[in-house]
C-alpha cells in the first residue's frame, strides 16, 4: 500500500476559469451528494460538548444500522445481512473514534469537520490500493461517515462556513450557490461545468473566483488544504508555498487598484467613441443583488432569472404574496429603467416543485416555456404576481425557451385571463406590459419575423442558442473547446435576429454571456446589438471598452468577419483588428478568462 502524503505535495491543477478573481484559503470539500460538513472553530470549553455530540452521533448511527441489518436480514435472509456488519465494525473502531476525537481536541474544531478530515485521510489510503475489491470498500467508510454527519446535522447548528472557505465540489450546483455566503467563501473549483452553467454565471454574479473541468480534483485535494483559486488562468494551487501566496496577494491588491480606477468613471455616459449609446443593464439572479447594481451603473435589470426564487424555497413553489413582494421590489428599486422579469425557466435536474422521474435529455425536455404552459397553476400565479407588481414600477415580461408562435400566444390569453381576475378582484394591477421572447433555440431565429410580429422585444439568450446551434452542452467540460460564440453559425444567428428585430421596429437585447466579453460584446454591438444586459461587476469595464472604440471599426470587422468560415478565423480576426482597445492591462485582470486554457490542455 502505497500512501501519498499530500500535505507535502505542492501541486497545480489546470481547469477552465469560469469566475475571475483570486481567492486564497482552505478547501472545504462540498459534496453534491452526501452531506455538507462545514469547519467550525470551537472554543476551548466546548471541546467536551463536541465530544458529547460525537458519542452521541456513534450511538445514534449504531441504532440505525442495527435496525436496518434486522430488516435487512428479514427481507433477504442473514448472508446479504454481512455489508452492514462491516459498517457497525466500523462505528466500533476505537482508532477511528481516537482518532476523529483527536482532531476536535487538537485543532479545536467541529465533529462533522473532524470525521471529515478523518475519512479524507482513509479514503486518500484506499483510493491507492491496487486491489479492486478492497479500494471499493473506501466507499463504505464513506457511507458509514456520512451518516455519522447526517446524524450530527440533524440539529442544523453547524451550517456556517467560516471566512476563507474554498469549496470543492464534483460539480457547482445552483441550489449550492443559493445556499452558500459569500463573505465566507473565497473561492470554488469543481471537477466538471463550463463557462454558462448557470452556478459559474452566480459565481461570477457574487464576485466569486471559481475554476471548472478539474479531472485530478478528488485525487489531489484533502479537506483543510490550503490552496489559491486563479479564476483567470483557470488554475488550482494546493500547498502554496509563502512566496507564491505573498505573489497572489501582490495581484489581489493590484486588481483592487485597477477596479478603482474603472469604478471612477461609471458615471459618465456608455457611448461609442463615435457617439453611438449602447445600454447596459444588469442579469440577476437572486433579488438581493438589485440593492447593489446601482453602484456598478446599470440601467435596471435587463434579466432576472426568477428560477432562482423557487430554488430558494425548498419546499413548495413560492407563493403570490413572495413573488409579488420580490418582483415589485425590483421595479421600484430599478424606477424609469425598468426591470425584464423571465419567467421560470427550469434547466436543472432536481427542480424543486417537481417530483417527476429525472429527463434522459433535460436540455430538450420540459422546461421553461414548456414547463409553464404544462402547469398552468404555476404559470398564473407568477403571472398575477408580475402583473399586480408593475402597477408599481417598470416591468417586462420575458418568455424563454421559446420555439413557436403558439407559445406566445397561449401566454398572451394567460395574461389577458389573469388581468381580468385580477380586475374582478379589484387588484391594483396593470394588463398591458410589454411581453419578449428570448431567441435561444435555432427555431426561434428560423422564425425570427413571425416572432417579431407578435413579441413587444427580444432578448437573445446566447447560452442556449450557442449550446443548441452547436449541439455542445453548456455544462459539459468535456465539449467546452467546442463551445465557441464567434462560431460563424451564431454570428449569422445573431444577425438574422437583429434585422428581424429592425423590420419590426422592436429592440433586441442580449443577455447571454457573450454581452458581458469584451470580445464578443463588441462583436455584437459591431452586428447591430444596442443593448446589452450582464453580471452587475462587469458593466464598470464594459463601458469602458465601448467608449474606447469607433462603431465604424466595430461594423466593417464584422462585415469582413461575416464572410468567415471558422471560428478560429473570426476569433482571430477580431483580435487583431481590435487589440488596441483590448489589449489593455485592465482587460486580463478583469475580465473574463482566457477560453484558449481549455483548448491548450486538449
Ligand atoms: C441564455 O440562454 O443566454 C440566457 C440568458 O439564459 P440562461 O443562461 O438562464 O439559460
Ligand atoms: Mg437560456
Amino acid at each position: 500500500m502505497n500512501a501519498r502524503a499530500p500535505h507535502e505535495t505542492r501541486r497545480r491543477l489546470k481547469g477552465l476559469g469560469v469566475s475571475p478573481g483570486i481567492g486564497i484559503g482552505t478547501i472545504v470539500h462540498f459534496s453534491s451528494r452526501g452531506p455538507h460538513a462545514f469547519r467550525v472553530r470551537i472554543e476551548p470549553h466546548q471541546v467536551e460538548e463536541e465530544l458529547h455530540r460525537l458519542k452521541k452521533a456513534f450511538h445514534t448511527a449504531r441504532q440505525q444500522l442495527a435496525q436496518m441489518k434486522a430488516k435487512l436480514e428479514q427481507a433477504l435472509g442473514r448472508e446479504h445481512a454481512y455489508i452492514l456488519d462491516a459498517h457497525l465494525l466500523m462505528l466500533e473502531d476505537q482508532q477511528l473514534i481516537q482518532e476523529i476525537t483527536s482532531i476536535i481536541r487538537t485543532h479545536r474544531v467541529n465533529a462533522e469537520w473532524a470525521i471529515k478530515v478523518a475519512l479524507d485521510r482513509i479514503q486518500a489510503i484506499y483510493a491507492d490500493i491496487k486491489d479492486d475489491y478492497l479500494r471499493e470498500r473506501g466507499s463504505d467508510i464513506e457511507d458509514v461517515a456520512h451518516r455519522l454527519i447526517m446524524t450530527l446535522q440533524g440539529d442544523h447548528r453547524h451550517r456556517r462556513l467560516l471566512p476563507g472557505t474554498i469549496l470543492a465540489t464534483e460539480q457547482m450546483l445552483p441550489s449550492m450557490m443559493v445556499e452558500l455566503d459569500p463573505n465566507a467563501v473565497v473561492g470554488l473549483v469543481a471537477r466538471t461545468g463550463g463557462w454558462t452553467s448557470h452556478a459559474a454565471i452566480i459565481a461570477r454574479g457574487l464576485g466569486v473566483p471559481a475554476v471548472v473541468g478539474i479531472e485530478a480534483l478528488h485525487e489531489e485535494i484533502e479537506a483543510g488544504m490550503p490552496a489559491i483559486v486563479d479564476g483567470h488562468a483557470g488554475e488550482l494551487i494546493l500547498n502554496p508555498t509563502e512566496e507564491v501566496v505573498a505573489q497572489y496577494r501582490e495581484r489581489q491588491a493590484e486588481s483592487e487598484r485597477l477596479w478603482c480606477a474603472v469604478r471612477d468613471r461609471i458615471r459618465l455616459p456608455t457611448v461609442t467613441r463615435d457617439g453611438t449609446p449602447i445600454t447596459l443593464r444588469a442579469n440577476i439572479e437572486l433579488p438581493s443583488e438589485v440593492d447593489t447594481i446601482g453602484q456598478y451603473g446599470a440601467q435596471g435589470i435587463g434579466l432576472f432569472r426568477t428560477q432562482y426564487l423557487f430554488l430558494s424555497s425548498p419546499t413548495a413553489p413560492p407563493s403570490e404574496h413572495i413573488q409579488f413582494t420580490t418582483y415589485r421590489r425590483l421595479a421600484e428599486a430599478c424606477g424609469q429603467d425598468g426591470v425584464t422579469i423571465r419567467t421560470l425557466d427550469w434547466a436543472e435536474p432536481e427542480p424543486a416543485v417537481s417530483d417527476t422521474e429525472p429527463e434522459t435529455n433535460p436540455a430538450l425536455g420540459l422546461r421553461a416555456i414548456r414547463y409553464s404552459l404544462r402547469v398552468p397553476e404555476l404559470f398564473r400565479t407568477q403571472l398575477r404576481a408580475i402583473l399586480r407588481a408593475a402597477f408599481y414600477g417598470r416591468i417586462s415580461v420575458v418568455l424563454p425557451l421559446v420555439s413557436s408562435v403558439t407559445e406566445i400566444r397561449r401566454t398572451r390569453e394567460l395574461l389577458h385571463a389573469v388581468a381580468r381576475e385580477l380586475r374582478e378582484e379589484g387588484l391594483p394591477h396593470r394588463a398591458d406590459i410589454p411581453v419578449g421572447v428570448m431567441i435561444e433555440v435555432p427555431a426561434a431565429v428560423f422564425i425570427a419575423d413571425a416572432l417579431a410580429a407578435e413579441a413587444d422585444f427580444f432578448s437573445l439568450g446566447t447560452n442556449d442558442l450557442i449550446q443548441y446551434l452547436l449541439a455542445v452542452d453548456r455544462d459539459n467540460s468535456r465539449v467546452a473547446h467546442l463551445y465557441r460564440p464567434l462560431h460563424p453559425a451564431v454570428l449569422r444567428a445573431v444577425k438574422e435576429t437583429v434585422v428581424a428585430a429592425a423590420a419590426a421596429h422592436i429592440p433586441v437585447e442580449v443577455c447571454g454571456e457573450m454581452a458581458a466579453e469584451p470580445l464578443q460584446a463588441l462583436a455584437l454591438i459591431g452586428l447591430g446589438v444596442r443593448r446589452l444586459s450582464m453580471a452587475p461587476k462587469t458593466i464598470p469595464l464594459m463601458k469602458d471598452v465601448i467608449r474606447s472604440v469607433d462603431l465604424a471599426l466595430l461594423e466593417n470587422t464584422v462585415d469582413r468577419a461575416l464572410k468567415l468560415v471558422t471560428a478560429e478565423e473570426v476569433e482571430y480576426l477580431l483580435r487583431e483588428q481590435w487589440a488596441d482597445v483590448l489589449s489593455e492591462r485592465r482587460l486580463k485582470n478583469h475580465m473574463k478568462t482566457d477560453r484558449r486554457q481549455m483548448e491548450e490542455r486538449i
